[in-house]
């Protein structure tokens, strides 16, 4: 007996909650519920988080947490429990399963079978944005080997588990050659210890293109956390079930699984909603669990549902719907069919026994590292580059030159374009002679110098060798 901890949310939340805990109990399932209370009451009794303290301490305990929907209350102030809990837990992968049920569901791609599995903890995501100066703002991507090796390690052990052929890479590490690159990096790396499973990287850009237009070239494809939010809600969509997906957030200890849609209030209390979205969350729950003979119970019998006919209102089409039924009948109609196996949809098998176990992360020596020089950013109104130029030399000392100035990226010192826009933010590069390494307390001195020089300093950031390779990008133009 597996105890889980559940949540029946808001809006629908109740009746889906209460369907699918019936067919996946009724499939067999070992599992003791413990309820917990969160979202909009949670919200308006004053607590921001949505969330109690014993409530945390439930799915601690459990470590397993089924999720219905929940409302947001509008306005301010009130942060998304989903990205807290995701956060606080450390559930660093998420996972959809995007597959069409053509003809039973419309599509325009009755081949797909896509997994999306999405870094959900870093990236633009990690909300470390400041405003620098009258004009311009920024937004830290931050990318980390054990966000990256973690991530990738469970797509390849999810396509071994579940028998899949190939693992796709998307990233844009043309552009973001640190970042990026070393997720793709990582990507190669892990890929390689997975010669039964195919690989291969996509920029994303052509990728999501491909993705949108041949699905079916795809099986599952690992990507960083806003590439991942994005095209994972393209995926659903395209496959013609964006109400009938589930998703899967894991961490190292603790899991939480959903319905992809929201609580939709106005079709709460009427036995109208469709459970599947939330039932394919239980489902991936049951492999996670270990308890994959009653997963694959559970699909095939919804599955064949599907297959009959017998709809809820938001995927019944005259032709071929046979029944239009409530969220109760749906249910019902699921369990009678426990046991069988769909005719025409593939039907599914799972290894019993099974769940994806990821190694913790082993932290690797530490490289030898070198201070060869530092960005500083400064604030300045004026618009001719030379003219800076000429100010923040005067900060640099013995052995240390200004190397290039840049504004939004672009290298305007030296040899800059005049039609190149320039911003008030200035990225002005000291770098040492010969690449000597620097020490500290020269970029103190060029700080105080430029203090005293009436230069609006507005941060640095330090460039840095690791095992002799520079680790920081050129200019572009450089
Ligand atoms: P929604 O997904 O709740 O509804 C969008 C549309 O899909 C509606 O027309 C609704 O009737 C329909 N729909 C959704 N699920 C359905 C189901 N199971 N069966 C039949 N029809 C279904 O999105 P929304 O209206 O933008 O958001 C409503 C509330 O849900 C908001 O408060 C939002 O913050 C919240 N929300 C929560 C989650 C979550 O808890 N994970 C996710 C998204 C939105």
């Amino acid at each position: 007996m597996k105890k889980i901890t559940i949540a029946k949310g808001d809006g629908i939340g109740p009746e889906i909650m209460d369907a699918t805990l019936r067919i996946i109990t009724a499939a067999g399932a070992e599992i003791e519920i413990e309820e917990i209370e969160v979202g909009e009451k949670v919200y308006l009794s004053g607590n921001t988080a949505g969330i109690a303290p014993s409530a945390w301490d439930s799915i601690r305990n459990t470590k397993v947490f089924l999720k219905a929907p929940i409302t947001t209350p509008q306005g301010g102030g009130y942060k998304s429990l989903n990205v807290t809990t995701r956060k606080f837990l450390g559930l660093y992968a998420n996972v959809r399963p995007c597959k069409s049920l053509h003809p039973f569901v419309r599509t325009k791609h009755p081949e797909m079978d896509v997994v999306i599995i999405r870094e959900n903890e870093e990236d633009l995501y990690a909300g470390i944005e400041h405003q620098q100066t009258d004009e311009v703002v920024q937004c830290l991507k931050v990318i980390s080997r054990p966000g990256c090796e973690r991530i990738v390690r469970y797509a390849f052990e999810y396509a071994k588990q579940y028998g899949r052929k190939k693992v796709t890479c998307f990233t844009k590490d043309n552009i973001m050659k640190q970042t990026d690159g070393l997720f793709h990096q990582v990507f190669d790396e892990i890929a390689a210890e997975y010669p039964e499973i195919e690989n291969e990287h996509w920029i994303i850009d052509i990728g999501a293109a491909k993705l949108a237009d041949t699905p079916e070239a795809f099986d599952v494809i690992v990507m960083p956390n806003l590439y991942g939010d994005v095209l994972s809600d393209v995926a659903a969509q395209i496959a013609g079930s964006v109400g009938l997906a589930g998703s899967a957030n894991i961490g190292e200890t603790c899991a939480m699984f959903e319905a992809i849609h929201g609580s939709a209030p106005r079709r709460a209390g009427q036995n109208m909603a469709n459970p599947s979205g939330l039932l394919q969350g239980a489902i991936l729950m049951l492999n996670h669990i270990g308890q994959n003979h009653v997963a694959e119970k559970v699909q095939n019998a919804w599955l064949k549902t599907i297959e009959d006919g017998i709809h809820t209102y938001d995927i019944f089409k005259e032709g071929i719907s046979k029944q239009k039924v409530g969220t109760k009948e749906f249910a019902d109609a699921v369990i009678a069919n426990l046991g069988k196996r769909p005719s025409q949809l593939p039907s599914v098998t799972y290894e019993n026994g099974r769940s994806i176990n990821i190694p913790k992360y082993q932290r690797k020596a530490q490289a030898k590292k070198d201070l060869l020089g530092v960005d500083v950013f400064v604030q300045w109104p004026g618009t001719d580059p030379a003219e800076l130029a000429e100010k923040v030399k005067a900060i640099a000392h013995e052995g240390v030159k200004l190397s290039m100035i840049t504004n939004r990226g672009i290298k305007v010192w030296p040899d800059g374009f005049s039609e190149t826009f320039c911003t008030d933010h200035w990225r002005c590069r000291f770098k040492t002679d010969n690449d000597r390494v620097m020490n500290k307390e020269e970029i103190i001195a060029l700080l105080t110098k430029a203090t005293q020089n009436n230069i609006d300093t507005i941060k640095t950031e330090n460039l840095y060798a690791f095992n002799g390779q520079p680790a920081f990008s050129l200019g572009q133009g450089q």
